[in-house]
């Protein structure tokens, strides 16, 4: 934890060291000291609705406890910001636990330039420090860079990778990434997939052509489909999220560069809009830099 405090301390300075500006500047709570919380709330990503929702509980604490006092306050907002994050987020699990299945089947899908690349390169790498047989589908055919990239990760990672030429079909190399793990006994495969700005049409057809052709191979699977998005993109994550799942079912989210971002509360922001667990936290552009999302962990390093 004591790391994670670390890599959320400048998430961490800029909204909530925010919001101890404000409160130490007055010496009762009043209307202005409330609207300042909320641009804050709002500056940082929080997204309209979730502000309202911390807002309006943040004032009924207040008025029913007859607060007054703004560091009291503090640790009231605090206090409800940080139960908006524990429920249901609790009950995930973690990422990284025993895979349920062999192999263990990831897509991830995200738009270019988010960390997605990295992000399998990291996946790869914590996998293979666990012990697991791991393979790499290079599945974004559609930039050769795309594919080199994506091979210079495995080799970091110390994984092999399945890639074919660029331009063919990522379905075709899909299919031969997942056949190979199948008859090899790999333990989990992760599948890069084309990142490039859809129409909504064709990032439409692609995924689900992409999902039935794992499924031809193994019924049950993908196990996880994780969009990977940028921190720092703020409401773009938002809306990139509602396109990525009506193509292909997600099942949580791997938030990028929140070591880089002053705008933490996009993690709410993305909880209320989505009903998405984050299940991997990335903190910095190095191989170990990934978390698994956990709320409790995550709430203390962030709050306390
Ligand atoms: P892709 O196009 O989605 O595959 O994106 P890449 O994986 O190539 O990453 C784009 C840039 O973001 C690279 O410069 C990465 O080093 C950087 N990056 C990725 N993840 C993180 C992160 O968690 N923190 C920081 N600071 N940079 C990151």
């Amino acid at each position: 934890v004591k790391n994670l405090k670390e890599k959320l301390a400048k998430t961490n300075s800029n909204f909530m060291g925010k919001i101890t500006e404000t409160v130490k500047k007055r010496k009762v709570v009043d209307e202005e000291m409330l609207a300042e919380i909320e641009e804050i709330l709002l500056s940082c990503d929080t997204g309209i609705e979730m502000t309202d929702i911390i807002l309006t509980r943040f004032k009924e604490q207040l008025k029913k406890d007859k607060v007054t006092d703004p560091e009291i306050a503090q640790i009231y907002l605090t206090d409800v910001m940080r139960d908006i994050l524990l429920a249901e987020n609790e009950e995930t699990p973690d990422f990284f636990a025993e895979p349920q299945a062999k192999p263990y089947v990831v897509v991830f899908v995200g738009v270019n330039g988010t960390g997605k690349t990295t992000t399998i390169g990291k996946v790869a790498y914590k996998f293979n420090q666990m012990g697991k047989k791991v393979l790499i589908v290079a599945g974004d055919t559609f930039r050769a860079a795309a594919i080199e990239q994506i091979a210079i990760w495995a080799e970091r990672a110390g994984v092999p990778i399945v890639r074919s030429q660029p331009d063919s079909d990522p379905a075709a190399i899909i299919y031969d990434g997942v056949h190979s793990a199948l008859a090899r006994g790999y333990d989990v495969v992760l599948i890069d997939t084309a990142g490039r700005q859809h129409t909504k049409d064709n990032l439409m057809k692609e995924l689900t052509k992409i999902e039935r052709t794992i499924q031809k191979l193994i019924p049950d699977a993908p196990h996880e489909v994780i969009l990977v998005v940028d921190a720092t993109t703020g409401q773009n994550a938002v809306s990139q999220a509602h396109n990525f799942d009506k193509a292909m079912k997600l099942t949580g989210i791997a938030l990028t560069k929140y070591d880089g971002t002053s705008k933490g509360g996009i993690i709410f922001n993305l909880k209320y809009n989505l009903q998405l667990p984050v299940k991997l936290l990335g903190v910095g552009e190095g191989i170990e830099d990934l978390l698994p999302f956990k709320a409790v962990p995550f709430v203390k390093a962030f709050f306390e």
